[in-house]
């Protein structure tokens, strides 16, 4: 990525922006890549597929469920859930 045909000060401004970005990165709780990371450790990694699994599995159900219906009418959100299936796609 050395291009010594960039001007100095673009590259010294393209350095300062991925400083920027690195520091960002590097605050907790704050990686949006974080979950896709191959480092994420395991435990978390099986956390994730599991909600994963649950969610599905509520949202399945809850094409079903009049109640999953009437919240969804209710709030006018399509991905509404009633408290009983809601509950269960937080693994509850
Ligand atoms: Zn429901």
């Amino acid at each position: 990525m050395d291009d010594d045909r960039v001007p100095q000060s673009r590259r010294a401004r393209k350095h300062a922006v991925n400083e920027g970005v690195r520091r960002l990165l590097d605050t907790p709780g704050w990686n949006p890549y974080l979950r896709a990371a191959p480092g994420l450790d395991p435990a978390a990694r099986a956390r994730e597929a599991l909600r994963q699994v649950l969610v599905e599995r509520a949202e399945d159900a809850a094409k079903a469920c009049p109640d999953c219906a009437a919240a969804r009418h209710g709030s006018g959100d399509p991905s509404d859930l009633c408290p009983k299936h809601l509950a269960e796609a937080m693994g509850l």
